[in-house]
């Protein structure tokens, strides 16, 4: 099988480095790639918001399968495009993708399957909004409909608070995306990730992480990307997952193929693990970055033959397995980062770590001759494998420490909840 992968994030790398060890593989690409994806695939230089380009490529290049990694390119239907030119993809429909699009297209879902979440609003102008908002009080959460790179979500604790976060979306802060307002019950508990795989009929539950957010140590400073993650999350126990599978991924699935809007694709259900279950807190219709990259280093079967299930309708009898051990990724950002960075800065020392429990993806970096410079926020992805959360830690830590990158920073306690829970 000839394969392309869209993106340039550590997420591609991890799917890249993954597909690359299957024996289904012939070729593999990736576009545009970046600064590490050179070692597992060859990278392409095309614009991936340009479908016809990525269509001739694939036709050009005789290639069987696509593997879209970014949610931008999901939500702008790259793979109805990609489809359309008779090549199979890994990505959902551009309908189905408003999962993550839109979120009152999710609300709305959640209303006619009874999937448990918070409890909302939605609205297109300000005085209506601001008048929910005081039928309601604080703590509530303001949110931007569409996509806003994770910068559409106010969780206010006041009503001053949340009055300031409407009035922003309203007057344009997110531009297009801020036109609709959801206003949402505060939900209280711990926030876990599950993934799925779905065909459209069937599924295929891949396993749980949890991520760290916020830019600095305690989880405190701006929101991000994501700037670490675990996987397992033991949080998750059988139990909630058996609810979480029949009260929220089941309805989903099957509300969207009643529909005739199947979801193909990969299901990434954000929850927060309530005193009541798990509710649904959202829904990302691609792989989660940076959760893909200890996924990846967990999954003991072969990806490829998965995907091309997943993305042709197949999943079913399929199965997947799991090393026994904690996988745990650090992320590396330029000093900076949420917020305006420097680009252009040499990394040394990252070359020649990986190993059986430790491999280093990249992010946003790029090759100068022999020289490793960083060109984006989120940058380089140190991820270990241990037989406990703390080993995988001090393994992935033992990694960023070998790194020479003066203008790089990252936190120093990733998985800290799992390490405290287990140590009491
Ligand atoms: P989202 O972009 O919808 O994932 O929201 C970003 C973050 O805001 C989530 O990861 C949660 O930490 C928080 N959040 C979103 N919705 C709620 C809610 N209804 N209650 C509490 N926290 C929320």
């Amino acid at each position: 099988m000839r394969v392309l992968v869209i993106g340039s994030g550590g997420r591609e790398h991890a799917l890249a480095w993954k597909i690359a060890q299957s024996p289904l593989l012939t070729k593999l690409f990736i576009a545009p790639g970046n600064g590490g994806t050179g070692e597992v695939a060859e990278n392409v230089a095309i614009d991936i918001n340009d479908h016809k380009a990525v269509t001739d490529f694939c036709k050009l290049m005789a290639i069987d399968f696509v593997v879209v990694g970014p949610d931008a390119q999901v939500v702008a239907g790259l793979g109805d495009d990609v489809r359309a030119a008779g090549i199979a993809c890994f990505c959902p429909s551009k309908t189905a993708g408003q999962l993550e699009g839109s979120k009152g297209f999710t609300k709305v879902l959640c209303d006619e399957m009874d999937i448990p979440t918070a409890a909302y609003g939605r609205f297109d102008n300000e005085a209506a909004a601001l008048a929910y908002l005081y039928t309601q009080g604080a703590p509530i959460v303001i949110k931007a409909d569409g996509l806003a790179a994770g910068k559409g979500v106010t969780v206010a604790m006041t009503v001053e608070e949340a009055e300031a976060a409407i009035v922003d979306c309203f007057a344009g802060a997110f531009g297009e995306s801020g036109a609709e307002v959801v206003i949402e019950e505060f939900m209280e508990g711990e926030e876990v990730s599950l993934f799925v795989l779905c065909d459209g009929k069937d599924i295929l539950p891949l396993t749980t992480a949890q991520d760290h957010k916020r830019a600095f140590d305690g989880d405190t400073g701006p929101n991000t990307g994501g700037m670490g993650a675990y996987s397992p999350a033991p949080v998750m126990t059988r139990e909630i997952y058996d609810e979480t599978l029949e009260r929220i991924i089941w309805p989903t699935v099957r509300g969207l193929a009643a529909r005739g809007t199947p979801y193909q694709g990969v299901l990434y259900a954000g929850l927060m693990l309530t005193a009541d279950g798990p509710r649904l807190v959202e829904y990302n219709a691609r792989f989660g970055d940076p959760e893909t990259q200890v996924l990846m280093l967990r999954m003991e079967s072969d990806l490829l033959p998965l995907l091309h299930a997943t993305a042709t309708g197949t999943l079913k009898g399929h199965d997947v397995h799991w090393k026994d051990q904690f996988a745990l990724t650090v992320i590396m950002a330029t000093e900076g980062y949420p917020g305006a960075y420097d680009k252009g800065s040499e990394i040394h020392g990252a070359e020649g770590l990986d190993s059986e429990t430790l491999q280093v993806f990249h992010a946003g970096t790029r090759r100068d001759g022999a020289r490793l410079l960083a060109i984006g926020g989120r940058v380089l992805n140190v991820t270990a494998l241990g037989q406990t959360v703390r080993e995988a830690q001090q393994r992935a830590y033992a990694g960023v420490d070998t790194i020479d990158w003066p203008s790089g920073f990252c936190r120093r306690d990733i998985g800290w909840r799992e390490i405290t829970r287990s140590a009491s």
